[in-house]
Parts: C-alpha cells; structure tokens; sequence
C-alpha cells in the first residue's frame, strides 16, 4: 500500500515537472515563434533570419524578406535559413532554395475553407508560394520534382530584390 503511494507520488511529480518543463519551453518558443514582417506564426521548418536595408528580423520564410525588400526598395541579406526536411539551421550561402512550389508554410488566414470546402485564395499573398532553403541540391532538386518549383542558389533566389544595390 506505501508503495503504491509513494509511486502515485512520484507520478504526479513527474507529471507536474513535465508541465513545468512544457510551460518553459512554450514561453521560450512563444517568443521566437512570430514573423517580424507579416506576424504569421514561423513554421520551425521554414523560418530565416534576414537583414532588411540593415535591419534584422526573424521572418516565417525567404519569399517573406524578399517581398519586403522589393515593397520597401532595400537590400536583403539573409543570416540563416532552415533546411525544410530536417528543421536545422544552415548557413544561406550554402543552401538550395526552390521558390514558387506548390506548398504553403504559413499558417496565415488569407487561405480558408467555406461552406463548400473549396479554398478560397486571395489574390496577392507576400509569402505565397513560399521559398523554402534545403541541406544539398539533390535535396532541393527531390522536392521540387514532388510539389514543383524552381531550385535556386542563394546568389539567384536574390538576384531580383537586390539588383538595384548599388555595390560600394
Ligand atoms: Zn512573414
């Protein structure tokens, strides 16, 4: 009977250190989990950190900071991206990108079901299609022969918005 007690005890313990941990990590996420451009919810697969005209922001992808660039005639320069398969940070100079796929990372609510359960799409969205960064070529080549798209090096996936800096 003690032990069962004692192993009552101890679950609820554990139980209340999970939530404990789970709140933490939560609040932790929470403050890392917003666009600074379009304050979408930053999918973990497809978030970047990007300088805009100098400034730095976390943004939910690349096409997000490119589209601002282009809005606000500043030159984009991105700091780290994240590989779409695996979730790990990778250094942009050295990833792949495919822009203009067929899949949306965003959570946002300019996409939505009525009535019908059709979607609705409105017609300019800043982060749609999205631009999504990947480990190796063959990586981004295999996504983009699954869900469409152009691969991309980082030098070519900016090459618009920032065709008009001027090089000092
Ligand atoms: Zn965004």
């Amino acid at each position: 009977m003690a032990r069962k007690s004692s192993m009552a005890a101890l679950a609820l313990l554990v139980g209340l250190a999970a939530l404990l941990v789970g709140g933490e990590w939560s609040v932790h996420r929470r403050a890392n989990e917003y666009c600074g451009i379009c304050a979408r919810h930053i999918n973990p697969q497809a978030g970047v950190i990007a300088e805009i005209g100098g400034v730095r922001h976390r943004v939910c992808c690349a096409h997000c900071a490119v589209t601002e660039g282009l809005q606000e005639h500043k030159p984009v320069r991105l700091i780290e991206v994240t590989d779409f398969s695996s979730g790990r940070k990778l250094d942009p100079s050295h990833a792949w990108y495919v822009d203009g796929s067929r899949i949306v990372a965003c959570v946002h609510d300019m996409t939505r079901m009525n009535e019908m359960k059709h979607v609705e799409k409105t017609a300019f969205d800043r982060c749609s299609p999205g631009t999504f960064a990947f480990a190796t070529r063959a990586d981004a080549d295999t996504f983009a022969a699954a869900n469409g798209g152009t691969v991309l090096n980082l030098e070519r996936m900016l090459a618009g918005v920032n065709a008009g800096e001027v090089k000092p």
